[in-house]
């Protein structure tokens, strides 16, 4: 392919994808939300910010002519990844959606699934220590427990707040024995944490299994029907070179 891709990121994958498109001499351009204060930036050009919903990428791929659009997106990040599809029917811009493969359960696993954060609030309600790795934005969901909470994510988390929080602040990933070493020190009952996939973040999933400890997983958003969909940044790459 010769003409320019927008990658939507702020995802491991997507920074692949975009150092691997550079080294093949494609024109990228990156977006990021903004939402963390010092992001790792992916090669290439990159731009930062929302673009107004699905009518203002819309018109930013009026203004800034790309062949392709790959929505690299975190499997929860429901709304831009709306926004893309509803975009790319509006203009007929090609759109793909990267999205790692979810967590499957292994032998020795207690996982508890629920379809939204607040239902698993609802699901630690009666434990008296909670450890959340679910993301800042999520935290209001879980202001009711009264469990202590253990919170972890890159920049500090904003109001509202469980009652008896700890934040750690800390950008993956880590390895079993940080995770097992941090849920003894703050002797966690349960963990609770979104179905995100990949092997950054997993190594929490293993530490609970080893302490035996249940896992609340958050089942994802499905992605919008009709978008044709890769697990993998080779298969992207193949469907970016794919492209007349
Ligand atoms: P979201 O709820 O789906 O998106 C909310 C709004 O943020 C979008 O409508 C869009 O604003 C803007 N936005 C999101 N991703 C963008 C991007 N890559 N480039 C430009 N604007 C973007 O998104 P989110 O869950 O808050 O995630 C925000 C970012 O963090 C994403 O890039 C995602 O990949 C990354 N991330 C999310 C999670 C997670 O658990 N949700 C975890 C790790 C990383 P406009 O409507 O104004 O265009």
């Amino acid at each position: 392919m010769t003409g320019r891709v927008l990658v939507l990121g702020g995802t491991g994958e997507a920074r692949r994808l975009a150092d691997a498109l550079v080294a093949e001499g494609v024109d990228v351009v990156s977006s990021l939300a903004g939402r963390v204060a010092k992001p790792v930036l992916p090669v290439g050009e990159v731009r930062i910010g929302g673009f107004g919903g699905a009518e203002g990428l819309a018109t930013w791929l009026a203004e800034n002519p790309v062949a392709a659009v790959v929505d690299a997106t975190h499997p929860f990040a429901a709304g831009m990844t709306a926004n893309a599809a509803a975009a790319a029917d509006l203009t007929g811009v090609p759109l793909l959606r990267l999205q790692r493969a979810g967590w499957t359960a292994q032998p020795g696993d207690d996982w508890r699934w629920v379809d939204s954060l607040e239902a698993a609030a609802a699901a630690v309600a009666s434990v008296g220590s909670v450890f959340l790795t679910t993301g800042r934005k999520g935290l209001g969901a879980f202001a009711g427990l009264t469990a202590r909470c253990l919170v972890r994510s890159v920049d500090p988390p904003g109001p509202p707040l469980p009652a008896r929080t700890v934040v750690v602040l800390a950008r993956g990933p880590f390895t079993v024995a940080e995770e097992l070493e941090l849920m003894r020190r703050h002797e966690v009952e349960v963990l609770v944490t979104k179905d995100s996939g990949g092997s950054m973040t997993a190594a929490k999933l293993t530490a609970a299994r080893e302490l035996g400890l249940p896992v609340v997983l958050v089942r994802r958003p499905p992605v919008p029907p009709g978008i044709p969909t890769v697990a993998t940044v080779d298969e992207a790459l193949a469907w970016v070179a794919g492209r007349p």
